[in-house]
């Protein structure tokens, strides 16, 4: 299967007016759709070392576990600030209106592993960017950073830097 696009549909003005939401649970509710998509990260990322994967809430969680699962090597969470128990490092990053703050236990893997970052879709760059610094903060070394999809219309390569993406749909 190389066709992920026709599990991708669009909902517009969700969550709210303007926006085109990027529904990714048809593809996720297909068996063979949801299990061809894992196999191409695990193609690209099996001649990698990598320690552990680091997924980012919530829909990080999804591909991240599937593929830390295919691949034998653990999961930490990256999660929304006061939803993990243990001590954290935060980042505060800019919404387009607001602010948010994203958290990892400072214990999550020890300094110096090997890191694939997970999450679902890349928009402006802004929650991977502060994720890429949270991994750092840990100490964590980044291989590479696995996405479902990615908007380049809004160009968040620029925020996250000089990081090897690797998306399976870009838009
Ligand atoms: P951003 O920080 O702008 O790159 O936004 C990334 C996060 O927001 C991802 O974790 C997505 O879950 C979500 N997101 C942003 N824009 C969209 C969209 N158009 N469709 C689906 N999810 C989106």
């Amino acid at each position: 299967m190389s066709d992920f696009t026709k599990f991708i549909r669009d909902i517009p003005n969700f969550p709210k007016p303007g926006v085109s939401f990027k529904d990714i649970t048809p593809l996720l509710g297909n068996g063979s759709a949801f299990n061809a998509a894992v196999e191409v990260f695990v193609n690209r990322f099996r001649s990698e070392v990598i320690d552990v994967i680091v997924g980012i809430d919530a829909r990080g969680f999804i591909l991240g576990a599937a593929l830390a699962h295919r691949l034998g090597i653990g999961f930490v969470p990256i999660r929304k600030s006061g939803k993990l128990p243990f001590d954290c490092y935060e980042v505060t990053y800019d919404l387009e209106y607001g602010a948010d703050t994203l958290a990892i236990h400072q214990d999550a893997f020890p300094r110096g592993s090997r890191v694939l970052v997970c999450d679902d879709v890349l928009a402006t760059g802004g929650t991977l960017a502060a994720s890429v610094e949270l991994v750092k903060k840990v100490g964590g070394n980044i291989v590479g950073i696995a996405l479902f999809l990615e908007l380049t219309e809004f160009e968040g390569r620029k925020k996250v830097g000089n990081q090897p993406i690797f998306s399976l749909v870009e838009f």
